[in-house]
């Protein structure tokens, strides 16, 4: 019996060589290697009939190789194809399907002729072949001793691990699986179960049904999940142990603000703004998500939110991710406060500006975009921090930012609405206010999905609302033309729309633009100077013009979901009636689906929900954020139930033992106190 906690080194069944394959990624121990998964299961038990057509989902088949051969192309690269035939043991039937590598100089070592292989791929059919390129294969191995492993029965397959083959890590795995002391196994995570985790394991990797694997992986997948969350947990009570300064008791400014509004905050904004006095007003720094949708008026909040800390003498920073956004922010700024008497100042690497006399030290406000990380704006006592449309940074910029302040109070703001399951993940350490309720007043949004659309149809109707006095966005998704996609990029769509709108004036706005040109046509778009606007996604994020009401977005299915969502979210701001127009040519039934879904809703919620089932989390919150990277049961992460179990069982642990240090001590390794992985001032 070998104990898990062993190092592989100490199991001699492995050579010195594989050992150091397994270590190469990470794979050290007894434990390691056990809790290596398969990626997928084969029920090698009955094959799937050699195909007579292409197939949608890959199959698996058995056959034999009755011819093979090397092609050469004459730019150096090559193919190798490998003819199989149905049958096993020399009976052959009659369907033949070949199997394709490009660029594989090694492949025709180790399958040939006369092979009996295992293969699993996708069909498809060309030249009236039927095809599989890149196959999965497995070399069927005559008399070999542990072929019950492989053969006639559920089969686990393994990610590809350099310098051992599927064949061989299959039996490294059983052999130990059957030589490693259940006791062991069951030491590791020692959580509540519903089956023992060495049977548990044994399922995960050899099962005898495919429903065992289900029910393993939610047991390993709840492991995961407890972890990750207790991570979470133990950051924010991290945090919270923190000792903040108390400031935002007086409120003159505030009052003064909300005097001079014209319109009443909408109820999440007041309910916003008190949970945010609140933490303002304890000793413990905040660490407050505001998430609201596009329009649901985030700004105001935090400008109130920052009078409170200006009142108290210190200062306020927001840092927003665009140089478009810091600007318009900056305006809106200066058009609500200075009134006030309340000096701000703007930092974008390009140029600063301030609506007072004085040096910038004496700012109470500022504004900026990552210039403010790396710039040297001296702050002289930065106490408040916001961080617009957060998710637009890396994680070590917003923890850069925090540490310019002693302890500062900290709100992030984020327009991408996040389902209930990864907010847990993600932001699981953070509190969090909603904005669910938008500022009355607002005009309609209509979304249409075109199909293959007639250009005349397109600009006739762009034409009549120019004509009554609207504003257009004319969106692409590429700067410039470019070889591999055929798309229309920005730059030939305003040569195009030039020629279209003959009576109008057209800008164009890109990411590549030096930023005083961007500022200029931004500023003549404001003013209404430029009727319609060809661009980018560059005005995705916060840009507010309210007499913009069509929004044309071209090559509608390169853009993600949410991404749609936030760009049409730049109409429809004042009064009118807005337009969204999807164009697209695609076949693609994903494509459309996908575009479907914000015809039908233009909840936020919902529209999260369904990138999250159509993209997966990972795409969903990009993996650097969100630490999800490392999770190998991300395909469970929608599992509100598993996730909220985790949770409640991770805060459990942290009352019962706060430091991890008595009786659930075994966890305290567990905790990956990465400076970077979380909004805490690295001292900490
Ligand atoms: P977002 O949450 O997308 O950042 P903004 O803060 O840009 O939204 O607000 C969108 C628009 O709504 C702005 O023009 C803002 O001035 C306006 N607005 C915000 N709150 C209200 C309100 N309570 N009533 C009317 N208009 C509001
Ligand atoms: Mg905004």
């Amino acid at each position: 019996m070998v104990a898990c906690d062993e190092r592989l080194e100490k199991w001699t069944l492995l050579s010195s060589r594989e050992v150091a394959a397994f270590a190469a990624v990470g794979l050290h121990t007894g434990h390691d290697l056990l809790e290596y998964f398969p990626r997928r299961h084969e029920d090698r038990r009955r094959f799937d009939a050699f195909p007579t057509m292409p197939t949608s989902a890959p199959v698996c088949l058995r056959g034999g190789v009755i011819d093979a051969t090397r092609r050469r192309f004459g730019s150096g690269g090559g193919a190798y194809e490998a003819v199989v035939m149905d049958g096993a043991g020399g009976v052959f039937g009659s369907g033949k399907v070949t199997f394709r590598w490009f660029n594989m100089p090694h492949v025709h070592k180790w399958i040939a002729t006369g092979h009996q292989v295992i293969a699993y791929g996708k069909v498809k059919e060309q030249s009236g072949r039927l095809i599989i390129d890149h196959p999965e294969v497995e070399i069927i191995r005559e008399g070999d001793a542990m072929a019950s492993i492989h053969l006639e029965r559920i089969a686990p397959i393994y990610k590809n691990l350099t310098g051992i083959s599927q064949h061989r890590l299959r039996e490294i795995i059983y052999q130990f699986l059957s030589q490693a002391c259940p006791q062991s196994m069951r030491q590791r995570h020692p959580l509540p179960v519903d089956i023992p985790r060495d049977v548990a394991l044994h399922h995960m990797h050899f099962p005898e049904q495919l429903e065992q694997v289900a029910q393993a992986r939610r047991q390993f997948a709840r492991e995961e999940f407890f972890i990750m969350q207790l991570n979470v947990a133990w950051r924010k009570s991290r945090y919270h142990q923190q000792l903040g300064r108390a400031i935002g008791q007086r409120t003159t400014s505030l009052k003064q603000f909300h005097a001079n509004l014209t319109f009443e905050l909408t109820d999440a904004q007041k309910r916003s703004i008190k949970e945010i006095v609140a933490d303002l007003r304890s000793t413990r720094p905040m660490h407050r998500l505001l998430q609201g949708d596009v329009g649901s008026g985030k700004t105001l909040v935090a400008m109130a939110a920052m009078l409170l800390a200006i009142d108290s003498n210190v200062q306020a920073a927001l840092m927003a991710p665009t140089q478009l956004l810091a600007e318009q922010h900056y305006q809106t700024f200066c058009r609500f406060l200075t009134p006030l008497g309340i000096r701000i100042l703007l930092k974008t690497g390009s140029q600063d500006r301030q609506n007072y006399e004085g040096d910038a030290q004496a700012a109470q406000m500022i504004i900026g975009t990552h210039a403010l990380l790396y710039e040297s704006v001296r702050f002289s006592d930065l106490g408040f921090v916001v961080i617009d449309e957060q998710h637009k940074f890396g994680v070590s910029q917003r923890a850069s930012f925090i540490q310019q302040g002693r302890m500062p109070h900290v709100l992030v703001m984020t327009a991408t609405p996040i389902p209930r399951t990864l907010m847990m993940t993600v932001y699981g350490d953070l509190d969090v206010s909603v904005l669910d309720e938008k500022p009355p007043g607002r005009g309609e949004l209509t979304t249409s999905l075109r199909v293959n659309a007639k250009q005349a149809e397109t600009t006739r109707f762009v034409k009549e609302q120019l004509a009554q006095g609207r504003q257009a966005y004319l969106v692409y998704p590429l700067v410039e033309e470019s070889e591999s996609l055929k798309l229309e990029s920005a730059t030939d769509g305003f040569e195009c729309w030039q020629k279209r709108l003959t009576k109008f004036r057209v800008g164009l706005i890109h990411g590549k633009q030096a930023s005083e040109e961007k500022d200029h046509v931004m500023q003549q778009f404001r003013s209404g100077a430029i009727a319609a606007m060809v661009s980018t996604s560059v005005i995705e994020v916060g840009v507010d013009v309210a007499n913009a009401t069509v929004m044309v977005v071209h090559h509608a299915e390169r853009f993600g979901l949410a991404q749609l969502h936030q760009l049409r979210g730049r109409i429809g701001r004042g009064a009118d009636h807005g337009y969204c127009l999807l164009l697209t040519d695609s076949k693609n039934a994903d494509a459309l689906e996908k575009l479907q879904v914000l015809e039908r809703t233009s909840d936020g919620f919902e529209i999260a929900e369904a990138d999250l089932r159509l993209r997966g989390p990972g795409d969903v919150l990009g993996k650097v954020q969100s630490g999800i990277a490392s999770l190998r049961f991300t395909d469970l992460l929608g599992d509100y139930v598993l996730l909220a179990e985790a949770r409640a069982l991770a805060d459990q642990f942290l009352l019962e033992d706060p430091a991890l240090s008595g009786k659930h001590q075994y966890w305290r390794a567990w905790i990956t106190d990465l400076a970077d992985d979380s909004l805490l001032p690295s001292t900490a």
